[in-house]
């Protein structure tokens, strides 16, 4: 099913599935086998020269991913998707075509912690570097790149207090330096935010979030637009020119606006191998058919809960880009117009001792670290995942002592302000 005029709830249920064509099952069959048997010599020769669409070995591709790579494509308006392992794998995923030792990528400052860290640290290991600067700042984001910058990355709505990014203005500078836009929009999903639409090259999902919505699997993905020229220059040689590690194919010139994903696919999950099971694909198609509906939801209670809190004279700050008094308020309208999503920091006028008081006493939010999850959840990142960070550190991360991250499940917002309220007294 690829008719792009369905509207965005009969896409989540439909796209990229046909009732089984060996059974006629209707659910998307969990196709849990790692190898598919060859019609014949030649046939195994047009797969493998990418002539022929079709299934190899599970390591690279799997009918039960395929279905939800291309409701994922469909529901973000992309040429192509490929799923992995997680969403840190999805990030390396996007890069790795892109970059090469000495490369860098200029990234936002306003990211998930374990990606500054991916980023910052585990880079080095492959000669790459991220210069990460305020995304706010245009002039900075220019000044930052250079003649080994590869790519452009940010968050659309950032974690954890889930600021908003001028998509559009960022996408014209990645545009005018001729590089890859790269958008991960975990924290939106692509019912709040189309990056594509606003200038994105690539988007990559952490799908144990909101896609999956339900905290049951990990799982990651990368929307290609299809729309980059890859040709334009010679930066990108591994799309561009003669890839010597897939027998000379040039992925540009044989796959057009298919290139990036069939180059994820062909060399990425087969070098890499950082694949998405089918039980694991199983359990995020199951949850992305109810996607819209969980995400009007996650907002509504978002906005109350926030507003809640921002009247409470317990609270200093509340960070939620859907209250009027935020400064990406009006930029929502743009890059979000259904809402800002259900992720937010709190700032408590306690400090850290009433941090770690209130987390010890709610019942109905989890202390855990995860978001995106239908239950309600909590963090302090400054005793948890910023831990090791420096108190400056940890202020600059938006993860200071006084700091609390809520992910706004999708329970009734009458309780969640019950227990918030008890938690806080
Ligand atoms: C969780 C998260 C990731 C990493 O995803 P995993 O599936 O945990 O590997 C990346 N980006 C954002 C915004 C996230 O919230």
């Amino acid at each position: 099913m690829s008719d792009n005029n369905f509207g965005f709830d009969t896409t989540q249920i439909h796209a990229g599935t046909e009732p089984d064509p060996a059974t006629g099952a209707r659910q998307v069959p969990i196709y849990q086998t790692t190898a598919y048997v060859f019609k014949d010599a030649e046939h195994a020769a047009r797969l493998f020269n990418l002539e022929e669409v079709g299934y190899i070995y599970s390591r690279l591709t799997n009918p039960t991913v395929a279905a939800l790579q291309n409701r994922i494509a469909a529901l973000e308006g992309g040429a192509g998707a490929v799923c992995c392992s997680s969403g840190h794998a999805a990030q390396i995923m996007a890069l790795f075509p892109l970059m090469a030792p000495g490369k860098n990528v200029v990234a936002s400052t306003r990211l998930y912690g374990g990606t500054l860290t991916q980023f910052t640290q585990t880079f080095k290991r492959f000669g790459w570097s991220a210069k990460l600067v305020d995304f706010d700042d245009f002039d900075a984001v220019r000044d930052a790149i250079d003649e080994n910058t590869q790519a452009l990355f940010c968050e659309s709505l950032s974690n954890p207090a889930g600021a908003i990014m001028d998509l559009d203005a960022l996408g014209e500078i990645a545009k005018n330096a001729g590089i890859p836009f790269i958008v991960d929009n975990t924290a939106a999903t692509p019912y709040l935010c189309n990056p594509i639409k606003h200038g994105a090259t690539l988007v990559v999902h952490s799908t144990t979030k909101y896609l999956t919505g339900n905290g049951t699997v990990t799982g990651g993905a990368i929307v290609d637009s299809g729309n980059f020229d890859w040709m334009a220059s010679d930066k990108f040689p591994s799309l561009s020119k003669p890839e010597p590690a897939y027998h000379g194919l040039c992925f540009a010139e044989a796959l057009g606006p298919m290139a990036f994903t069939f180059h994820s696919i062909a060399i990425g999950l087969r070098d890499l191998g950082m694949t998405m099971n089918p039980q694991g694909a199983h359990y995020t198609l199951m949850g992305i058919e109810t996607l819209s509906l969980r995400m009007q939801k996650h907002v509504q209670n978002a906005r109350e809960i926030a507003n809640w809190l921002e009247g409470d004279d317990r609270i200093e700050a509340v960070t939620y880009s859907g209250l009027p008094s935020s400064p990406y308020y009006d930029r929502m309208t743009r890059i979000c117009p259904r809402g800002a999503g259900a992720l937010f920091t709190v700032a408590l006028k306690g400090g850290y001792d009433a941090c770690v008081e209130t987390v010890g006493k709610l019942k109905l939010f989890s202390h855990v670290a995860n978001l995106g999850d239908a239950r309600s959840l909590v963090i302090h990142p400054a005793s948890t995942t910023h831990r090791q960070l420096a108190p400056e550190e940890q202020i600059k991360a938006g993860a200071g002592p006084n700091i609390l991250r809520l992910s706004i499940g999708i329970e009734d917002a009458k309780d969640l302000i019950a227990d918030l309220d008890q938690a806080l007294s």
